[in-house]
């Protein structure tokens, strides 16, 4: 008898949809290549500038509808066929001990939720430096029981409260890459903050004011 639980992706693939395809056989890879080199005698020191040029990819294998849901603009979680339970960022098995790792099924989510918890973050990679301070924010999607993280934008990063209802926003579709950064969270539609001006959001004001100083020094 298969065993259910166990499971692999298939070593042989036959793709429907190739997006695009022109660059398949046309990438050049050069591996790391030199590209030139700094000297100051003055200050006695040496530089070396190297580019790193490799296509690679990376394989969803067991949560592949994950991946393409992003690119249609879907949110695919899975639940336990057992007990019930749903998941966003999607699991394989089911986590409950008593359901001995029942492989879950897919499902299509609302995509909508609640911040489970959230940080404002005042520091960040190069690609969004110039959003800061932003939220970013461990949200649970439709009733699930795993949390999702990604950004909170469209509120000020002093009125984010933890319980609140968000929407997800998704950049354009041919922006899109299958991955988290296809979309983010905003406030669910007539969402006020349930409270005013407090010490504490005082308090982030003043936290965050150096932050949006220095992001205005950049531009
Ligand atoms: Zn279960």
């Amino acid at each position: 008898m298969v065993d259910k639980r166990l499971h692999k992706t298939p070593g042989k693939v036959d793709w429907d949809e190739k997006h695009p395809d022109k660059f398949r056989g046309d990438v050049e890879e050069t591996g790391i290549g030199f590209m030139g080199y700094d000297w100051s005698s003055k200050d006695d020191q040496f530089k070396v500038y190297l580019h790193y040029d490799q296509l690679y990819y990376w394989k969803y294998g067991e949560v592949s509808r994950l991946g393409k849901g992003f690119i249609d603009g879907e949110f695919w979680g899975t639940k336990c066929p057992k007990c019930g339970d749903k998941f966003f960022p999607p699991r394989v098995n089911c986590w409950n001990l008593d359901d001995n790792l029942e492989k879950t099924e897919w499902i299509e989510l609302k995509q909508e939720g609640i911040v489970h918890t959230y940080t404002i973050a005042g520091w960040s990679g190069k690609s969004s430096l110039k959003r800061l301070p932003f939220v970013l924010a461990y949200v649970i999607v439709d009733g699930c029981k795993t949390a999702i993280a990604n950004e909170l934008r469209n509120i000020e990063p002093w009125d984010a409260e933890f319980g609140m209802p968000v929407k997800v926003v998704w950049k354009p579709k041919d922006e899109r890459q299958g991955t988290v950064t296809d979309w983010w969270f905003e406030p669910a539609d007539g969402w006020e903050p349930t409270v005013g001006d407090t010490p504490e959001k005082e308090r982030i004001k003043e936290l965050c004011a150096p932050v949006y100083e220095w992001v205005e020094s950049m531009k």
